[in-house]
């Protein structure tokens, strides 16, 4: 497996040796701050990054707590397509041996092809984390990989801090990476574990680091073995620093979905996958898989539970979308002109942006993106009337799902699923301390007309706004059972005027889910539950309107509820 691994930097022209594509979200990547996975999600996201098609898996670290082995329990039963999995852990104790190392144990028993071992290869840690000999050191290397390899495992090793570590010793850190050669590792993945390298160092340090190990694994009697990247995101090189390692020779690059890890995150693995395949010829993902890489970071987010970032190169939702109303025929005639890759490449899309700027092309085109018609007359009242609701503080620029709502409203094509007839929503605090829970509770009635049906709904939550969903929903679930798929993922309040406490305007802007993407209605009102309402409504509308659910015959709507 370590035939071919070529150490010169890409020759243009030249196919270049294959480069392994390692993801690390379900270790590294669970670090960041906010980001709680439990065993179901892990092996949730496993499965996503698997049908990406990545070469391995970080599954996390079995012998530092029981949830990662748990998850590597339930993970032997899975049926991987593409990916082998990795379990990660430590070099054994200093002075112990080998033989009697819980930690090695445990990643024998997570039964992974790759178990992935992390060492110290900075001086500093040597001597103030570790407080052992750097001889010491250099065994635990050694032993703990020749340990590994002998189980019939292949040996990652991530030699920590190494880029400090040269800097501050560079004869040091290069013998411990032929420690881990000698005792049997086939790939070194160098860990820029603080994040502080640029990338002119990271080129540097990788080319002395291939051409002093192709040596070391001569001596050795081996092939030379693969040199990798592990990159941090403290200096905002994490990606470039992961796309040079491989013009200098790297042929495994380890990075997290998203981003996501500690402080300022790992490399984004999606822009490093996207940049090295479409940019320089490398093939990483099973053909045809780069563009399930946008649905992919989306999928995964909404697992993590975390906001999916709009402007995230490649993916996000905003990648490919232009404000401008100057450019939108432009955009129109030459797309390729405004967009520095075809969006489809990664299934993403370009999306033509509204807004108070936006001229009669850029409703046009958003418009036909929905695959509506609009002849003049209409663009133009649709456009009259996105000026004079952006006035009054919509904004429709992130409200996509709102804007096509006013859209097909105005085309005389949006379908009524409910009309609202009336709410009351009471809020309730209780003091806190003795005698009182301190604790919030709403209580919402919704009454709605379905058509010749009118139905009341009692709702409860923490807070008006929850309340008043949760009564909506009860009213509607018997009739439109898909909105038991539908869920809130998000809900911001902004204040657009405070000069005038009393008379601010509240915009509302509400994030909705099914299984497969997100979308955001707005509301804007001087009272921030008619606010609220107007974008909840709007929400479930959408839902209906993408779940195809059938709606009230125009004969029994009633008039101006
Ligand atoms: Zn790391």
């Amino acid at each position: 497996m370590t035939e071919g691994a070529g150490l010169e930097p890409v020759v243009p022209g030249v196919v270049p040796a294959r480069v392994e594509i390692y993801d690390t979200t379900l270790r590294d990547g669970s670090q960041q701050v906010g980001l709680d996975l439990t065993v179901a999600d892990k092996l949730r996201v496993a499965a996503v990054l698997d049908g990406l098609g990545v070469d391995v898996i970080e599954g996390g670290w079995p012998g530092s707590n029981p949830k990662d082995a748990e998850f590597f329990e339930r993970a032997k039963s899975m049926e991987l397509k593409n990916a082998q999995m990795a379990a990660f852990g430590a070099t054994r104790l200093p002075r112990r041996g080998v033989d009697d190392d819980a930690n090695l144990a445990a990643l024998l028993e997570a039964e992974t092809p790759i178990v992935t071992l992390v060492g110290k290869s900075w001086t500093l840690h040597v001597d103030e984390a570790l407080r052992t000999t750097r001889e010491e050191n250099l065994a635990m290397v050694r032993e703990s990989c020749a340990f590994i390899a002998a189980a019939g495992r292949r040996v990652v090793f991530d030699a920590e801090h190494f880029f400090d570590g040269y800097f501050a010793d560079r004869g040091y850190a290069l013998a411990v990476l032929a420690a881990a050669v000698e005792g049997g590792a086939d790939t070194l993945a160098l860990c820029d574990t603080n994040g502080g390298t640029l990338p002119d160092d990271v080129v540097t340090i990788m080319k002395e680091v291939g051409a002093a190990v192709a040596r070391d694994s001569a001596a050795a009697g081996r092939a030379p073995v693969r040199i990798g990247g592990h990159f941090h995101n403290d200096s905002a090189c994490a990606v470039a620093n992961s796309l040079v390692s491989v013009a200098a020779g790297a042929l495994h690059v380890q990075g997290a979905a998203n981003g996501y890890g500690e402080r300022c995150g790992n490399a984004d693995l999606f822009s490093v996958i996207a940049g090295l395949e479409l940019k320089r010829g490398h093939e990483l993902l099973p053909p045809g898989r780069l563009g399930a890489l946008a649905s992919t970071a989306r999928t995964i987010a909404e697992v993590a539970n975390l906001p999916f970032e709009a402007r995230q190169p490649y993916v996000g939702g905003s990648a490919f979308a232009t404000k401008a109303g100057l450019h939108a025929s432009a955009i129109a005639r030459r797309p390729d002109a405004y967009s520095h890759i075809e969006p489809a490449a990664v299934g993403n899309q370009a999306q033509v942006l509204v807004s108070e700027l936006a001229g009669r092309s850029n409703v046009l085109a958003k418009a036909a993106e929905l695959g509506l018609d609009l002849d003049s007359g209409l663009a133009g009242r649709v456009l009259d009337q996105v000026k004079e609701a952006e006035h009054r503080g919509y904004a429709y620029e992130a409200a996509d799902a709102s804007f096509e709502l006013l859209v097909r409203r105005s085309a005389g094509v949006l379908p009524t699923w409910f009309q609202l007839e009336g709410y009351r929503v009471v809020i309730e605090r209780a003091a806190s301390g003795p005698g009182g829970s301190g604790a919030d509770r709403s209580e919402a009635i919704v009454r709605l007309r379905l058509g010749a049906d009118r139905v009341v709904a009692v709702g409860e939550g923490v807070g008006p706004v929850h309340a008043l969903d949760q009564a909506l929903r009860r009213g509607l679930a018997e009739v439109y059972p898909a909105l038991a798929d539908i869920r809130l993922v998000d809900y911001k309040v902004r204040i657009l005027d405070g000069r005038d406490a009393t008379r601010a305007v509240t915009r509302v802007m509400l994030t909705s889910a099914d299984h497969e993407r997100e979308w955001t209605t707005v509301g804007v009102s001087d009272d921030i539950v008619t606010a609220s309402w107007e974008a909840l409504a709007d929400g479930v509308a959408y839902g209906l309107l993408r779940a195809g659910a059938g709606a009230i015959p125009d004969d029994q709507l009633s008039e101006a509820v």
